[in-house]
């Protein structure tokens, strides 16, 4: 069998890192076609070294100077393109069979869409970019002939959970329960909220992660975004997926049946397992990460959302639901609102407790058609940012 060739979006990043991971664990396997971040210029060098890919791409201009600058005295045969397209180019060129989107944020949908109207194996940890995308991303899946994998762990569960034939999935499945660990504030005190600082928010308790998606956790917008990603993977409407807190995060999620059966996946927490799947599905092949030890395994444990003041605690994560059923293009306003107002209260300009707040606040002043092309979706995206910001100077004016 011919390698598979592989291009990283984002490969610097706490996905990009651990795909690489598994990479070189079967050089047999894999090999990299193209390497993309936005500023990490010695990190992307030292990956260029060690996986002689054909390209390499940063976000800026001047980043790029240096990355070639380095290529060039070490005599690598890796080119560095600059232009503006060069995530697009990267993720559908004729040589790729794979791509790995593990960029964060709604800046990775242009490049998700190309690799998906290319026909490609679609590995998405960018969740981002599916809830933003919606139907429009899945259509490009649709008319490129794609394969859409889910890494998100709760996802790629699922996915596992399921039977192999999608056509199968409306008729069989009565839910999807995504489970949540409940990040570092599930039994913090909900007054105490407003003063968490970014670094208490940034320490999750069971998975090291870049700082927006812990940000998420800490919120639980992640798993708001993760219902809407599990709504257009899955095909299930709103209703029928449910979230349960499961502090250890052992079971990554679960399908109940029409019989009421369930099937879960199960794993100790280590993205490489969600990313080895991808990479090597339908086979299976070693990942790095541990096996769990049944012997030493604390309980496991399940919390309702209703518990502990967790609706008051979590206010973000019923979003999921209205925007869902609300006007076609909402979830790109929530998702362009809370990315804004992440780095906000990462750049400590607003407090934690209003993410949600600005998250609200978007949603109510943004006005929208249906989002048709990806045009659109940019164009609904710079919208609900520049919103975002005024929310954002206002709150923080007054702080
Ligand atoms: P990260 O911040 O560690 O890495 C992000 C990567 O994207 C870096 O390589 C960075 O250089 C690149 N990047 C950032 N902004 C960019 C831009 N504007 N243009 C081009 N490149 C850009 O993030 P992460 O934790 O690896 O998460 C990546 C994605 O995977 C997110 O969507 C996240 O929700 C999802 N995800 C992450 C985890 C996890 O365990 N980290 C788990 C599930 C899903
Ligand atoms: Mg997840």
């Amino acid at each position: 069998m011919r390698r598979q060739r592989l291009t990283v979006l984002g490969s610097t990043g706490s996905i990009g890192t651990s795909t690489l991971d598994v990479v070189a664990r079967h050089p047999d396997r894999f090999e990299v076609f193209a390497l993309t971040a936005s500023t990490q210029v010695e990190v992307l060098f030292e990956q260029c070294l060690r996986f002689a890919p054909r390209y390499a791409v940063m976000a800026s201009d001047a980043h790029a100077r240096l990355l070639e600058e380095k290529i060039r005295e070490r005599g690598l045969n890796t080119s560095v393109i600059r232009s503006g397209d060069a995530l697009e180019t990267v993720a559908s060129d004729a040589a790729v069979d794979m791509v790995m989107a593990a960029i964060v944020g709604a800046a990775g949908l242009a490049p998700c869409l190309a690799a998906a109207r290319a026909g490609k194996r679609l590995l998405l940890a960018n969740k981002e970019a599916l809830v933003v995308g919606g139907e429009v991303f899945l259509q490009a899946v649709r008319e490129g002939g794609a394969t859409l994998l889910p890494i998100d762990s709760e996802h790629s569960a699922i996915f596992q959970s399921l039977p192999e034939d999608p056509a199968t999935w409306p008729q069989r499945i009565d839910k999807i329960i995504l489970t949540a660990s409940g990040g570092p504030f599930r039994t913090r005190a909900v007054e105490s909220l407003r003063a968490v600082t970014p670094e208490e928010a940034c320490a999750h308790p069971n998975w090291s992660m870049g700082r927006k998606i812990s940000v998420d956790s800490a919120t639980m917008m992640n798993k708001a975004l993760e219902v809407i990603e599990a709504r257009y993977l899955f095909g299930v409407a709103p209703r029928r997926i449910e979230v349960v807190i499961h502090p250890q995060s052992i079971i990554h999620s679960m399908v109940q049946y029409q019989d009421h059966s369930v099937v879960a996946q199960l794993g100790t927490p280590d993205m490489r397992g969600p990313i080895a799947y991808g990479l090597s599905w339908p086979e299976r092949i070693a990942s790095g990460a541990a096996a769990i030890d049944w012997h030493r395994l604390p309980p496991m444990t399940f919390e309702p959302l209703d518990d502990h003041g967790h609706a008051e605690r979590f206010p973000g994560l019923a979003l999921a639901w209205q925007t869902l059923e609300g006007a076609s293009g909402s979830c790109a306003v929530l998702n362009a609102a809370n990315e804004v107002a992440v780095q906000a209260f990462l750049d400590r300009r607003i407090r934690f407790d209003q993410i949600h707040h600005t998250n609200l606040e978007v949603l109510a002043r943004v006005q929208h058609a249906a989002p048709a092309s990806l045009g659109d979706l940019l164009e609904l995206d710079a919208r609900s940012r520049r919103e975002a910001d005024a929310v954002v100077t206002t709150l923080g004016a007054r702080n």
